[in-house]
């Protein structure tokens, strides 16, 4: 672990917090809402992979439904206050869940249906006193990779496993480093919804698939949620401190409270159960962890520029520009450096924004028509022709998925190249695909 996220966030552009919008409520600027992005996308799309339904829902709604849930009892603390309009009260939601749970109940479900996985890059809100808030890591407006899963009592384990598998997918992916696992438990003292008995059962299937996945464990009393026991994927970060990254969560409770049912084989209503999947985590502390993990040198799928140009003279901004355009056309976040300074100065300060490839072209370059890649630690690649482009940074592949299908290329421009790498193989973090390799010809093959 490197230095503290929020100077690394400051010195790289990646955000910033302003006292007139107010502690916790960080401003994303444009280099870390490309992070942001590409990390959204993931999610998505890998929710998708995983039999996960999308869903967009609004971030306010009337405070009889936080009622219904029991957040209104037992979590009020941690709301905003409700706002009038008209004869409604309309709350800030502290939670996804309720909003998911009324898209499941709006049709009627039948056992064979089950389980409904649905997902959403979701935003919920917690009324954090400034003094406690800090970077990305504690703020006021949560931005949850959130699923929600709703199935059979005899389906809760898979459905955990398979949630602790996302979670493991993503750990892989991003180099996350975990700490410990931990199975959240009720505790003697503490407010809780729902009877003794839905509770043992729900910690026992937790622990279970635990010991399914082949996780190591440690029990923590009284880290529950109000609704039910949890899984929680532990990081520390640059200063030591541990936080939550993924967690995997039992509810009996909303459920019933929701009035949620399904119709099972004997034609008769039965209850689901819930279960609350976060497992790539709020952008905000997924964020604030990548950066300190990575010292700010993100993997180049993520990196907010991939490739930054050199012109040596300004003899070469013609062709720095026009190799610029290719590697953009070519789906590569891409700029040319023409500032009046000296190269040794540009590279410089490319290596301080921590650009992963940097393409030198000078009289020899143009002349020749290869290109020199340099990497962020100064190794050297072999020339490019300057008409190809680099292989771009694909995102590493999990090793349990098939390679997706590419995104049709637009017509008259090349494909994006090559996304992931071939399952099992995840490419490493700093190592581009040889250089020249799949080329704007190739890369048709995404
Ligand atoms: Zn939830």
């Amino acid at each position: 672990m490197h230095a503290d996220h929020r100077q690394l966030g400051r010195e790289l552009g990646l955000f910033r917090t302003d006292p007139l919008v107010g502690a916790g409520l960080p401003l994303w600027l444009p280099d870390g809402a490309v992070v942001r992005s590409e990390l959204e996308k993931l999610a998505a799309d890998e929710a998708v992979r995983d039999g996960c339904q999308r869903v967009y829902t609004p971030v306010l709604a009337k405070r009889e439904l936080y009622e219904r849930s029991g957040h209104w009892a037992k979590f009020a603390d941690d709301m905003f206050p409700p706002m009038k309009v008209g004869g409604d009260e309309l709350v800030l939601r502290p939670a996804n869940c309720p909003h998911h749970a009324l898209i499941y109940a709006a049709e009627q479900r039948s056992f064979r249906d089950l389980p409904v996985r649905l997902t959403e890059a979701a935003s919920m809100f917690r009324s954090e006193l400034s003094g406690v808030l800090g970077g990305l890591s504690r703020v006021r407006q949560i931005n949850l990779d959130d699923t929600h899963v709703f199935c059979l009592p005899e389906q809760v384990t898979d459905e955990i496993v398979r949630g602790l598998a996302a979670a493991q997918r993503y750990h892989r992916m991003l180099g996350i480093e975990v700490a410990r696992y931990q199975l959240a438990r009720r505790g003697d003292h503490g407010s809780y919804l729902g009877d003794d008995r839905l509770w043992q059962d729900a910690e026992r299937q937790l622990g279970e698939a635990l010991d399914r996945a082949g996780l190591a464990y440690e029990d923590a009393p009284g880290e529950a949620a109000f609704y039910g026991p949890k899984i929680d994927v532990q990081v520390t970060d640059a200063a030591g401190r541990e936080d939550t990254l993924s967690t995997v969560q039992v509810d009996f409770n909303q459920p019933e409270r929701l009035g949620l049912g399904y119709v099972g084989a004997d034609g008769r209503r039965h209850r689901p159960v819930m279960i609350h999947r976060g497992v790539l985590s709020s952008m905000d502390r997924l964020m604030a962890y990548l950066i300190e993990r990575h010292d700010g040198a993100f993997p180049p799928w993520l990196a907010p520029l991939q490739v930054l140009v050199l012109p040596v003279t300004g003899q070469q901004h013609g062709p720095a520009g026009s190799l610029t355009d290719r590697l953009r056309a070519a789906g590569l976040r891409a700029d040319c450096d023409r500032a009046d300074a000296t190269l040794g100065a540009r590279i410089r300060r490319a290596r301080e924004r921590r650009v992963p490839y940097v393409a030198v072209i000078g009289h020899r370059e143009e002349s020749s028509g290869l290109v020199a890649l340099r990497l962020r630690d100064g190794r050297q690649l072999p020339g490019i022709s300057a008409a190809d482009h680099p292989a771009p940074a694909g995102r590493p592949a999990p090793a349990d998925h098939p390679a997706p299908a590419g995104r049709p290329a637009p017509a008259g421009r090349p494909a994006p190249a090559g996304r992931p790498a071939p399952a099992g193989h995840p490419a490493p973090a700093d190592h581009p695909a040889p250089a020249g390799q799949p080329g704007p010809a190739a890369s048709t093959a995404a």
